[in-house]
């Protein structure tokens, strides 16, 4: 058995194969180490690695933050505790305290701030952890932030706290170089940026790029649908230095099989050994 590395997958939007790759690489390291690898689903706005990989979930856990409320008896209405909330969750008009559970991210902010002690935390679900297995045995978590819920770092953080340290982890992160996006390639031992080759992909990967720099996560880079557009993905990574460690042609099959729910691996068994040989290559170029 190999490093067992901790690999997210991040993407500047949606819809470039995130998640195709993520689950892929899923599958492939998969037949090389059976039963040792694990795929975490931290786009919990819309998870959808299941979709590929059709796992069983045997079990579900709520996620939950802390929201405050306020009792009306005690309070003085000094307005400190608005002051405090960066997300507009809690207002003070007059003799009224507002709050707005759905924008609250569970900070503590408002209740460490209040004079009279008027703020008990109390707990709100704001989504669901699912875990199981696939039918060739990848574990498989997943998160699912309520619909209609603007907090989706803490189903992130939820899904993180299932990172095994005897599996290799792979992570797919939400689109994005957003907070959720943040919490999911945190600390991971390297973060694979997938994207298409065309302008928009490379205004993308650029802030993708610049946000694992900021984090010191290293990175390399997977060209989608590698010949639908220019060449300005591939000088920009020469240019900076940035590897690019595999490029998936546009492929007429390839959409095929991913409309069929397959990955790569499942597909085509010429792409097992190019994936297994991507995870090689990034435990060669990294301190674990
Ligand atoms: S900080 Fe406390 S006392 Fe002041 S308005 Fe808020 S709940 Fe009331
Ligand atoms: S817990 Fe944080 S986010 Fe929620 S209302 Fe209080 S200060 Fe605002």
């Amino acid at each position: 058995m190999t490093n067992q590395l901790t690999i997210s997958v991040a993407a500047g939007k949606g819809g470039t194969g995130k998640t195709l790759f993520a689950t892929s690489l899923a599958v492939a390291l998969n037949k090389q180490w059976p039963g040792a690898v694990q795929l975490l689903d931290c786009d919990v706005e819309e998870p959808n690695a299941d979709i590929l990989l059709h796992p069983t979930f045997t079990a579900q856990e709520p996620v939950y933050i802390k929201v405050p409320e306020v009792d009306k008896s005690v309070c003085i209405y000094c307005g400190k505790c608005a002051e405090a909330c960066q997300f507009a969750a809690i207002a003070v008009i007059r003799e009224a305290v507002l709050t707005f559970p759905e924008l609250c991210a569970g900070c503590g902010s408002c209740s460490y701030v209040c004079p009279v002690d008027a703020i008990t935390e109390v707990n709100r679900q704001v989504g669901v952890v699912d875990t199981g297995k696939t039918p060739e045995g990848i574990q498989f978590v997943q998160g699912r932030v309520n619909v209609g819920d603007q907090r989706a770092t803490p189903c992130t953080k939820a899904v993180r706290e299932h990172l095994a340290a005897n599996l290799i982890n792979i992570l797919d992160a939400p689109p994005g170089t957003a907070c959720p996006m943040q919490e999911t390639i945190e600390d991971t031992d390297y973060c694979v940026l997938v994207t298409e080759p065309t302008p928009f992909g490379l205004e993308n990967l650029k802030e993708s790029i610049a946000t694992c720099k900021r984090m010191a996560v290293p990175y390399g880079v997977v060209i989608n649908r590698d010949g639908i557009g220019d060449e300005g993905v591939a000088q920009y990574c020469q240019q900076e230095g940035v590897e690019i460690l595999l490029r998936i042609p546009q492929q007429r099959e390839v959409a095929e099989a991913y409309s069929r729910g397959e990955t790569l691996a499942h597909g085509f068994d010429e792409w097992v050994g190019p994936l297994q040989q991507l995870y090689e290559h990034i435990s060669s170029v990294t301190v674990h």
